[in-house]
């Protein structure tokens, strides 16, 4: 094996990992900003004119993350003993530090999700409340597409939207990764976005910003987000240096999702061959099964190799491919997994 010391890492871990490309700090350097908390910075502004126009909502509000600005989207649907219907394993739920309930009084209702990543649309309508108050007032059900990778079809999203119309609910879409949906679908991303009321998107997943989420919906939902985004801290001022590098890769960086894609596809094709069990991607993640994979020997391998998964962090290794992974890149990774197969089966 070669001086391992000096090959780059392949990193799969996430496609929060890259690094701004060199166009995209030259587009930082040179934006024009101002102070976004008195509402002047250009930047800002037309980036949340720019993700508004795209996904067909009035107006958007720039985030420091995605979980802010998923908590704000929940505080500006629900207040105190409010409920929102989400699913087990959703972002919104597991991933964000109980957030709503910490901060907001806002009780979460999960349901499991479907192998699909969908909620099963008679157990949402069987969990909505009565109107009585020994409940939690039902105010809002919460998806997430991606969800782990996978695209929700555009007529469950119809079925979701009908279910809420006809139960007074507000219906909320975790979009970090919903430009993977969109190109994975090749269809607008309005043709997605318009089912909801509220959207979070992510700038800094496969789009490839260094931070920032956008919030979108209507105008007076987002002038209550912008309250709630100021009361959680994240009111900042002279953004427009990182809104750039938001607008440089909603202009750049969108339609190459599908170069990760087709890299993840190729990767899971590799490894179903070597013997990896898994679900062909529809997007750009990867889960293989650990059913007699020994994990900790894997990890070792891969580090050996110069190559970063996330292999002991949840109950599947996970691998993402992302801006940063290139066909070189993806071609050591696929030979590092092909490798330590061949050597587990001669040990
Ligand atoms: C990453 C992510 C978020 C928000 O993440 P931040 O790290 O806070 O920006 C929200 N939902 C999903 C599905 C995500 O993958």
């Amino acid at each position: 094996m070669p001086d391992t010391d000096t090959i780059a890492w392949v990193d799969l871990r996430s496609d929060t990992v890259t690094k701004p490309t060199a166009a995209m700090r030259q587009a930082m350097f040179d934006a024009e900003v101002g102070d976004d908390v008195w509402g002047e910075d250009p930047t800002v502004r037309q980036l949340e004119q720019t993700l508004a126009n795209m996904t067909g909502m009035e107006a958007g509000l720039f985030m420091p993350s995605g979980t802010q600005s998923n908590l704000v989207a929940l505080l500006s649907h629900c207040g105190r003993g409010d409920e929102y219907i989400v699913g087990q394993q959703a972002h919104t739920y597991r991933y964000e530090g109980g957030g709503a309930a910490a901060l907001g009084g806002i009780q979460p209702q999960p349901l499991p999700m479907t192998a699909a990543g969908a909620l099963d649309l008679d157990e949402v309508l069987a969990a909505i409340k009565p109107d009585d108050c020994h409940f939690a007032r039902t105010r809002l059900l919460c998806l997430e597409n991606t969800v782990h990778g996978q695209v929700l079809p555009l007529q469950y999203l119809a079925q979701a939207r009908a279910l809420v119309d006809s139960n007074n609910l507000q219906l909320h879409l975790d979009g970090a990764r919903v430009f993977n949906a969109a190109v994975a679908l090749q269809c607008p991303v309005a043709d997605i976005t318009r089912h909801f009321d509220t959207v979070s998107i992510c700038l800094s997943k496969g789009l490839g910003a260094p931070v920032g989420s956008v919030l979108l919906g209507p105008a007076d939902f987002i002038e209550q987000a912008r309250r709630w985004r100021k009361v959680c801290g994240g009111g900042l001022r002279q953004s427009g240096l990182l809104a750039a590098a938001g607008l440089h890769a909603l202009e750049h960086h969108v339609e190459r999702l599908a170069d990760d894609h087709r890299r993840a596809n190729e990767l899971a094709q590799r490894l179903t061959n070597a013997g990896y069990t898994l679900a062909m991607p529809q997007t750009n993640i990867i889960f293989i099964k650990v059913d007699g994979l020994d994990r900790e020997r894997l990890a070792q391998w891969l580090e050996q190799h110069r190559i970063k998964a996330d292999c002991l962090g949840r109950d599947s290794v996970r691998l993402v491919t992302h801006l940063d992974i290139d066909d070189a890149g993806l071609e050591r990774a696929a030979q590092a997994f092909e490798s330590f197969m061949t050597e587990e089966h001669r040990t």
